[in-house]
C-alpha cells in the first residue's frame, strides 16, 4: 500500500486491515503518519508495518516488495495510491516538475505493478488496484502533468489486467473526484457546485471502494475505472 501515511492511502489502510489483510504502510518522508497508520491498525486488531521508500525512485520498488515480502509474506494485493502533483499551466511547465509527477504517479505504478506479477500469477490470485483520478479523463487548466500521468493510469491498468485475466489477477483503477486531503487544501471552494453530489468526498469513501475491488466478492471485476467522486465525471 503505497503513500500510505495520510490522506486516501492512510484511510485505504485502515479498511484493508479492518479486512483481516495484513498491511504494509509504505511512505516517503511522512514518518509520523505512517507511524499513526501504524498504531490506529494494530489498535483496531489488524496487523501494519511502516515500510519507507520514495517509491519514484527506480530502485525502490523491488527493494520495497523485498522488505513486504520478509515481513507480511507473499503479497496478495498491491495498492498503487502513492501521488502527487506539482501544478503549472503546460506552456510553462517545467521539465522537473513534469518528470516528478510522472515518475511517481504512474512509473511507480507500473514498476510496482510489474513487480508483484509473477508472483500473483503463480498464485492465481492477485488484486492490483491503481489510484487514478477523474482528472485525466476530463481536463482541468493547470495539471497538463497530472492528467497526462493519471489518463495513463487507467490506460496501464487496463492493458495490463487483459494481459493476466485468464490467471485469476484483477487489475483495476479507482479514480476519485475531489476528497479532502492535504493535496486538495486551497482548491477553490466553488468547485463544489460542479459536484452533483454538492459535497467533497472523504478518504473512507475511496478506501471503502478500494477494499471492495481487493476483496474476494470483486472476483469478476477487472479492467475497469471505478469513479468515487459524487458524479463530477458524469
Ligand atoms: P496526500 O494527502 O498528498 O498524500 C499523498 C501520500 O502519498 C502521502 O502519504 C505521501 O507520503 C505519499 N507519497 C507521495 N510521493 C511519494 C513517493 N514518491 N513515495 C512514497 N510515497 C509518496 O494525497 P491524497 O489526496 O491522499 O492522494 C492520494 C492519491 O489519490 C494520489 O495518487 C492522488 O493523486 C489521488 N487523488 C486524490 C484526489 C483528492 O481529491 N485528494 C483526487 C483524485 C486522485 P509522504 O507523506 O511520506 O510524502
Amino acid at each position: 500500500m503505497t503513500g500510505a501515511s495520510r490522506g486516501i492511502g492512510a484511510a485505504i489502510a485502515l479498511a484493508l486491515a479492518a479486512d483481516g489483510w495484513p498491511v504494509a504502510v509504505n511512505y516517503r518522508s511522512g514518518v509520523d503518519g505512517a507511524t499513526a497508520t501504524v498504531e490506529a491498525i494494530v489498535s483496531a486488531g489488524g496487523h501494519a508495518v511502516a515500510i519507507q521508500g520514495d517509491v519514484s525512485d527506480p530502485a525502490v520498488p523491488d527493494r520495497l516488495l523485498g522488505a513486504v515480502r520478509e515481513q507480511l509474506g507473499p503479497l496478495a494485493v498491491l495498492v498503487n495510491n502513492a501521488g502527487l502533483r506539482a501544478d503549472g499551466l503546460a506552456l510553462s511547465l517545467s521539465d522537473e516538475d513534469w518528470q516528478r509527477v510522472l515518475d511517481t504517479n504512474l512509473g511507480a505504478t507500473y514498476r510496482l505493478t510489474r513487480a508483484v506479477l509473477r508472483e500473483m500469477i503463480r498464485a492465481r490470485f492477485g488484486r492490483v488496484i491503481n489510484i487514478a483520478s477523474v482528472i485525466g479523463p476530463r481536463a482541468n487548466a493547470g495539471q497538463a502533468n497530472y492528467a497526462a500521468s493519471k489518463a495513463a493510469v487507467i490506460a496501464f491498468s487496463k492493458t495490463a489486467a487483459v494481459e493476466v485475466a485468464r490467471r485469476g489477477v484483477t487489475i483495476n483503477a479507482v479514480a476519485p473526484g475531489l476528497i479532502e486531503t492535504e493535496m486538495t487544501e486551497g482548491i477553490p471552494s466553488d468547485l463544489g457546485e460542479r459536484i452533483p453530489a454538492r459535497r467533497t468526498g472523504r478518504p473512507e469513501e475511496v478506501a471503502d471502494a478500494v477494499a471492495f475491488l481487493a476483496s474476494e466478492r470483486a472476483s469478476y471485476i477487472t479492467a475497469t475505472t471505478l469513479y468515487v467522486d459524487g458524479g463530477l465525471s458524469a
